[in-house]
């Protein structure tokens, strides 16, 4: 087994790496899927250790078909296991070698069972399962990468790991590496004061499917988009899977270096927009299902009424109500609800006129313009941006919005907010504009 092993591994690594580190070591055991490996000294243990443990123990999977543990011992040494002191304790001149980044566990209950699917991520859901199902290479429509995007609170970390938990569902051999920028900068950041950038190399790269979250922040990171994009490029090649979750698409990253900015758009771009009012009390109904919880309608209601932008704080609102109610003996009742819960201000209702208001004033149109049948430029391009804001920022419907832009079609305004919606993607000065509107949408309301 081991000749095999080590004619595979010449193929793979560099021949200095090789002669070094790998002929040295001799496979003194097998039991129970376990292979002792006897290394020469403290050094080559602990390097082969910190980087060439995973590329050995693959070659190894490779060849039996299952997996096996690896142990690495130190020669005519009588107490060579984990607990000896390390070679370099004794030599200072010697770094400390690499420590292996631990992985980041996926939380249990991010499982596409327990997501909710509505208009607001039908998209980002269906290629999400498309990719758990047939990752990489295996996927006919080629979602590689998968880039989901969205504000805070609207589910890409939950997506994210419900492609992890369904791949190991399917496979429980799959490597599934789950990890958010700042740990992989982190992981970097260590490994490079380790001198070992190799072992971070070979510890990323033996991932079947790579996930990476909150990308967003890998913007100025320098050597993170280096170092990610040799990661990424690799992983692609091998006909790996790869999905990224950010707040904005790659697109609205400006300093992001071009090439990543090319390769994060080259499988699929999907978003995740805020959840509507039924979709929000479906989520409230799932969580109190699997949480086991017995809530009236009126009370679901209540809460996803007041909590429309961000599912974390409507669950959060959730917890508090039925902690607060089972502290002090109160039914749930809105009457009862309502003063522990003091919605933030931030969710105030958002009326259409404040939305119409703002708009006008941002284009220098009246609002009488907006809701009149003028087709000048500036005036039915605010107006479509009113429409567009008003789908987001209300849950009036879309013949509802038609009215209150003094009676269109409801065809138009579906026409103007996949418009804007589109344009908002492709123009990083929309949206700007869009947000900042947004911003102001928002402290308007409040201090109504
Ligand atoms: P993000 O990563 O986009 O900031 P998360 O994935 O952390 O958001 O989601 C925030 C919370 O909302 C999590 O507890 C998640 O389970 C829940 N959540 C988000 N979207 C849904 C959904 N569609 N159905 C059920 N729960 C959801
Ligand atoms: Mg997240």
């Amino acid at each position: 087994l081991w000749t095999q092993v080590l004619d595979r591994l010449e193929k793979k690594l560099s021949q200095p790496t090789f002669e070094t580190w790998i002929k040295t070591a001799k496979a003194i055991d097998l039991q129970d899927n376990c292979l002792i490996l006897e290394t020469p000294n403290f050094f080559a243990r602990n390097w082969l250790q910190a980087n060439y443990i995973n590329i050995i123990k693959t070659t190894i999977e490779d060849i039996l078909g299952h997996s096996v543990t690896l142990k690495i011992t130190v020669a005519n040494q009588e107490n060579s296991s984990e607990n000896s002191s390390p070679f370099w304790s004794s030599n200072p001149a010697i770094p400390k070698t690499y420590t292996y980044p631990k992985p980041t566990e996926l939380n249990p209950k991010y499982v596409f069972e327990h997501f909710v699917v509505g208009s607001n991520n039908r998209m980002a859901h269906a290629a999400s399962l498309a990719v758990a199902e047939s990752p990489g290479r295996e996927n006919p429509l080629s979602f590689n990468p998968l880039f989901l995007y969205g504000g805070v609170g609207l589910g890409k970390t939950h997506l994210m790991q419900a492609i992890g938990h369904y791949r190991l569902k399917i496979r429980s051999d799959a490597k599934v590496f789950y990890v958010s920028t700042e740990k992989f900068t982190n992981d970097l950041i260590t490994a490079i004061r380790q001198d070992s950038r190799q072992g971070f190399r070979d510890h990323y790269r033996t991932a079947d499917v790579l996930l990476v979250d909150d990308i967003q922040f890998i913007e100025g990171q320098e050597s993170t988009q280096e170092e990610f994009f040799h990661t990424f490029n690799t992983l692609h090649e091998a006909g790996k899977q790869v999905v990224l979750a950010s707040d904005r698409p790659p697109s609205q990253m400006p300093q992001l270096q071009e090439r990543l900015c090319s390769r994060f758009s080259m499988g699929l771009v999907a978003d995740i927009q805020p959840p509507d009012l039924e979709t929000r009390m479906a989520i409230l109904q799932k969580k109190a299902e699997y949480e086991n919880l017995d809530l009236p309608q009126a009370v679901i209601e209540y809460i996803a009424t007041n909590y429309t932008s961000n599912i974390r704080e409507l669950e959060g609102a959730l917890i508090r109500t039925v902690a607060y109610m089972s502290i002090s003996g109160l039914s749930m009742t809105v009457e009862n609800i309502a003063p522990v819960l003091n919605p933030p201000a931030a969710h105030a209702e958002v009326s259409a006129d404040v939305i119409i208001a703002v708009v006008a004033e941002e284009f220098q149109v009246t609002p009488e313009d907006l809701k009149g049948s003028s087709r000048r430029r500036e005036i039915s391009q605010a107006r479509q941006v009113g429409m567009y804001l008003m789908r987001q920022y209300t849950d009036l419907s879309l013949p509802k919005i038609g009215e209150e832009f003094g009676g269109k079609d409801h065809t138009t305004v579906m026409y103007s907010c996949d418009k804007v919606g589109q344009r908002r993607e492709q123009d990083p000065d929309l949206s700007k504009v869009l947000r900042q509107l947004g911003d102001r949408i928002t402290l308007v309301s409040r201090s109504q």
